[in-house]
């Protein structure tokens, strides 16, 4: 989608540090932080959020879920992590490309803010 920063993102004309690619999903780490591991996935195709998703992206998030662990291992975070998805205005969703939030290596408080 044109004027879609993670898009941008996905594509490689704004850059990213990566943590993990391949042909469907795209991880890279946040710009500001908030935890010592915090990474966002993405999927490759622009679904704004989860409001939008459609009966045909069953499999594209089933993929993303179930790829959770493997980037979690691969950033070192044995001891657990948290996964997090905002969605519209109350959840503060601020980038409108559906995107989990991986985040981890320090002790995490509940409940959120
Ligand atoms: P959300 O508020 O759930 O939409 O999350 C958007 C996240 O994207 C925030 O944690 C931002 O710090 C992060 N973010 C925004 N722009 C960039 C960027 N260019 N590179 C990496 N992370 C970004
Ligand atoms: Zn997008």
């Amino acid at each position: 989608m044109a004027d879609c920063i993670f898009c941008k993102i996905v594509s490689k004309e704004i850059p990213s540090k990566p943590a993990y690619e391949d042909d469907r999903i795209y991880c890279f780490h946040d710009l500001e932080p908030q935890a010592p591991v915090h990474v966002l996935i993405v999927p490759k195709k622009h679904i704004a959020s989860t409001d939008d998703l459609e009966p045909e992206d069953q499999d594209l998030m089933g993929y993303m879920v179930m790829k959770i662990k493997d980037i979690a291992a691969g950033l070192g975070l044995e001891n657990g992590y948290r996964v997090v998805m905002n969605c519209g205005e109350d959840g503060l969703q601020t980038v409108p490309h559906l995107h989990m939030h991986l985040l981890g290596k320090r002790k995490l408080t509940w409940p959120p803010g």
